[in-house]
């Protein structure tokens, strides 16, 4: 069984992750969060870990007084969260941290020779190039945690990279789904947060209202699948029954289906090549009597069709699309700026300047600052 590390374990997918790792007996070393110290502190305790991390600062010594009966040792900062992904009893790091803050420990955990079994989406967005090539060098796996990303994973064993002609990533459409551009002038943070078949964090809530989300996705497929942009087709799924698709050169098309519950692709990632039972849901298909499929709105949903583009011109694009839009996000979460300003804010990041050829993680970094700036600038 698995010896992990779990980067979030107070979000979403890390809470439900603790969950599959109790289920399938598999062994938790370390844990970091952000803020939540009461869920950090009960997780902590309860899956006995050997280290564990609070990235704020301000809330280190209240975490050690905590845990100041156990032995248990306790980290901060974004040095704590390189900790526990390079820990060295863990063999896979869970990394389900937010946004780009996430590519430095994937990037550490992968020259520590850990496999990732990756739910940080940005990892791949911002740093793709980089990434792949270090696990191809250190003989580590990518393993998907994202349930699209996780459904074409299962779909491709037992056929080869070039037997594969086409992805097709399924989309729910989000709250907005069919709105028109007049009418998203008006929605609200509230309306946007309410995602209609998933319950997720804020962040990744939003970006599934832009489908910024889906974007980020179709990037991450390029660099995990090797595929072209061309490639990968989106179709709105209203449902979430159907994961993801994959059609073969034979013009076979293989799907992955379920009930929408992440803890099969979190549960898959960690026992990969084996499967365990699992306490989700079966589905019924019965249940549903419609299955429906769409062609995303490019023109509308900007933030979508800039995602496009950024893979397509390569270089540092997918990078600046995605911290313009993680700071784009923040302001709209603080009220700043208005739903639809997101997309554009997204969109005129692709023309801050050159960002095509070869980059190095410093090149990531610096962009992320500056894109940030420039959105503060003109949002
Ligand atoms: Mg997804």
């Amino acid at each position: 069984m698995k010896n992990i590390s779990i980067l979030g374990s107070t979000g979403s997918i890390g809470t439900q992750a603790l969950e599959v790792c109790e289920k399938i007996g598999a062994k938790v070393y370390a844990i970091t969060a952000n803020n939540n110290l009461d869920l950090l502190e009960e997780q902590a305790r309860k899956f006995k870990v050997e280290l564990v991390s609070i990235t704020n600062k301000e809330l280190y010594t209240d975490l050690k007084t905590r845990l100041a009966d156990t032995n248990i040792k306790v980290c901060c900062g974004e040095e704590g969260l390189l900790e526990a992904a390079t820990y060295d009893k863990s063999d896979t790091v869970l990394n389900s941290v937010v946004g780009i803050a996430g590519l430095i420990p994937t990037m550490e955990a992968i020259n520590a020779g850990k496999d990732i079994a990756l739910a940080n989406k940005e990892t791949l967005v911002t740093g793709g190039k980089l990434v792949i090539e270090a696990a191809k060098k250190k003989g580590v796996k990518i393993l998907p945690v994202d349930s699209e990303h996780s459904a074409i994973f299962q779909c491709m064993q037992g056929c080869s990279e070039k037997e594969i002609k086409k992805i097709i990533l399924t989309a729910s459409g989000g709250p907005f789904f069919g709105f028109t551009y007049e009418q998203l002038k008006n929605v609200t943070k509230a309306q946007a947060l309410k995602h209609p078949n998933w319950s997720m964090g804020a962040k990744i809530t939003i970006d599934s209202a832009t489908l910024m989300n889906k974007g980020l996705e179709l990037i991450e497929a390029a660099w995990l699948f090797n595929k072209k942009a061309e490639d990968i087709e989106i179709v709105v799924h209203r449902e979430s029954v159907i994961h993801s698709l994959i059609e073969l050169c034979d013009n076979a098309v293989l799907a992955q289906l379920g009930t929408p519950d992440m803890k099969i692709p979190i549960q898959y990632a960690l026992t990969y090549p084996d499967r365990l039972e699992c306490d989700t849901k079966c589905l019924s298909l019965t249940d549903y009597t419609n299955l429906t499929f769409y062609k995303p709105d490019y023109q509308t949903f900007k933030a979508l069709a800039a995602c496009k583009k950024a893979i397509e011109l390569g270089g540092l694009y997918p990078c600046a699309v995605n911290c313009a839009n993680e700071q784009a996000v923040k302001m709209f979460l603080d009220d700043k700026i208005s739903f639809l300003r997101i997309g554009e804010l997204v969109e005129e990041a692709l023309h801050f300047k050159d960002y095509s050829g070869n980059y190095t993680l410093n090149d990531i970094m610096n962009t992320n600052l500056e894109i940030r700036e420039y959105v503060k600038t003109i949002a």
